[in-house]
């Protein structure tokens, strides 16, 4: 056993976790960062990968909320446009729907009032003919018209990992697969954390001035103080091929089932996913997966828009399920006021940090290591530390604002086209690194699957400079290959465990307990599959 000592602890490397580690590390704080998995492998891979000021908070009057996500979302799509690209939706408005035309523009010029008309464009109204010439596919009966407005989607997980590397290149030290197992403390006061790394399971005690508890919807259980903070509501997203379901862009639709704003968006490959779910659940994160009532809502929700997509559960290429850390409600008896505010609260030293969204985590960690910085002055009367920088300094690879000099760039090179987008929306100013090491030996040039854009360069380079040590972490956060591929690449597998094995020092034994535990993930993502066919 080791102990170690850093002025902060951050526990959970999702994304802010992440986020405060890249803070504090900017700041001069001498930061430890630890996850009990691979960074990102919680809540915010699960997402609906929107960075957006989140229009159906407006409904709700959370003002505030949408004026400092729109804010934000300017800020990611300046710092990683890799990461972070625009996206415009189509809203349909068909007659009878709970959001009525006047209401949809009144709506939508507040949204853009609270982004101070600065936000990528402003939104148009369409009449039906507008939007059909849009939508082609969209169901035409009882359409009234809609208008078209503006968000952001990401690459959530790459975002994660981005602040993570970021936090690294600043000095912080971050750790996938440490679990903290117990809190240190010295006269009731949090000190640090015991901790084992699961892949050797050697144990560790790390001290820190301040521990913080970023884990998201296991912030309860971590903290075992006897209070309930969280209100964790489920979400499924299914992903299906797009020329299945006809849509040309994001379409924003109130699922016929139950009046729920739901969302259909284009991913890159020819693909779109559908989410989300909004559900009441107690079970584990560690035990979450989707299922074949998921499945069904979602798909009936996008086939009473899309009439003649009929899409059945055999399209669905993948499906994820996140449980959202969503604030308990102030009034119980009105679940439906569950805030996707956030709140940092203090027990015993320990800082939890609760709630949010993906979209603020930036803010959210700024205003977290500004606590730290205030305990860590009153403990030793430090001088003050610099203040946030984060919204100025771009995240790795984020450096080029202009994406496409950076494709025609890589082109002129000789890289094929569409390889060239591929690389440059994964890793914006670092993709000639990846197509130089893909050039480099015929092997690493070839793609992981057949239907899937990604090289095995790419596993590579993600070993080397992602922190990646699983076959898991590589397949399906490093590059997108299991969630989209048909068969999730199990039948390359083998093949690239033996290419990655002397990269990671990997043994025989090693290699099969990595397919086996591959296998084990498919197997939980497809469960839905399996309860359909009992069902049929
Ligand atoms: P997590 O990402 O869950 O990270 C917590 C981490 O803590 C995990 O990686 C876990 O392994 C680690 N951990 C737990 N216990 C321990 C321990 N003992 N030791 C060490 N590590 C530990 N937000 C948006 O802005 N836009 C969206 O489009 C959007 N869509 C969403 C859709 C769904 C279905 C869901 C579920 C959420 C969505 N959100 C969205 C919300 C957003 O995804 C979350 O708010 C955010 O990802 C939470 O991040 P986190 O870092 O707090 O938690």
């Amino acid at each position: 056993m080791t102990a170690e000592s850093v002025d902060l602890l951050v526990i959970g490397g999702g994304i802010t976790g992440a986020g405060i580690a890249r803070d504090a590390a900017m700041r001069g704080m001498r930061t430890a960062l630890v996850d009990k998995d691979d960074f990102g492998s919680g809540t915010s891979s699960r997402s609906s990968r929107l960075v957006h000021g989140g229009l159906r908070y407006l409904e709700t009057g959370d003002l505030k909320l949408v004026f400092e996500a729109s804010r934000e979302r300017r800020v990611l799509l300046n710092i990683a446009p890799h990461l972070v690209w625009p996206r415009s939706f189509i809203f349909p408005v068909h007659s009878g729907s709970r959001v009525p035309r006047w209401k949809l523009s009144a709506g939508l010029w507040l949204y853009d009032a609270l982004a101070l008309f600065r936000n990528v464009k402003r939104h148009e109204s369409l009449s039906k003919k507008a939007l059909l010439r849009a939508e082609p596919a969209i169901r035409s009966n009882d359409l009234s018209g809609g208008a078209r407005y503006w968000d952001a989607q990401c690459d959530d997980v790459r975002l994660v990992l981005g602040n993570v590397r970021d936090a690294y290149r600043h000095g912080a030290y971050p750790a996938n697969y440490v679990r903290v197992d117990a809190f240190e403390r010295v006269d009731g006061r949090v000190t640090g954390a015991r901790m084992t790394d699961r892949l050797t399971g050697e144990t560790l005690t790390v001290h820190a001035h301040v521990v913080v508890n970023a884990t998201g919807p296991w912030s309860d259980a971590l903290r075992q103080d006897g209070t309930r903070l969280l209100h964790p509501t489920k979400g499924v997203h299914v992903l299906v091929p797009r020329a299945r379901l006809g849509n040309h862009e994001a379409v924003t639709l109130t699922s016929p089932i139950d009046g729920r704003v739901m969302f259909i968006l284009p991913w890159s490959h020819d693909l779109s996913y559908i989410g989300t779910t909004d559900t009441e659940c107690d079970e584990s994160p560690d035990d979450l997966r989707a299922t074949a009532d998921d499945v069904i809502y979602l798909l009936r929700s996008a086939n009473a828009f899309y009439p003649s997509a009929r899409l059945q559960p055999d399209d669905v290429i993948s499906a994820w399920a996140g449980l959202r850390p969503l604030l308990r409600p102030r009034d119980p008896t009105e679940p439906g006021k569950v805030s996707r505010e956030h709140q940092i609260v203090e027990h015993d030293g320990l800082l939890s940090i609760v709630g949010g969204k993906l979209t603020t985590y930036r803010v959210m960690a700024e205003q977290m290591v500004n606590r730290v910085a205030e305990h860590l002055r009153a403990l030793d009367g430090r001088d003050p530390f610099p203040p946030c920088r984060t919204a100025e300094e771009p995240l790795p690879g984020g450096e080029a604002r202009d994406l496409a000099v950076l494709i025609d760039a890589l082109t002129e090179e000789g890289t094929d086209r569409a390889l060239a987008e591929h690389l440059v929306r994964s890793y914006g100013g670092e993709a000639p690194a990846v197509a130089r090491l893909a050039e480099s030996d015929p092997a690493l040039g070839a793609r992981i699957t057949p239907q899937h854009p990604a090289l095995r360069a790419e596993l590579i380079h993600a070993i080397r400079r992602e922190m990646a040590l699983t076959l898991t972490d590589l397949l399906l956060r490093r590059t997108h290959v299991f969630l989209e591929t048909p068969g999730h690449g199990l039948k390359q597998a083998p093949e690239i465990v033996d290419l990655i094995a002397d990269e990671l020092g990997w043994d025989a034994a090693r290699k099969a307990s990595e397919l086996a535990a591959y296998l084990q993930e498919v197997e939980r993502h497809e469960s839905f599959r399996t309860e359909l066919a009992a069902r049929a």
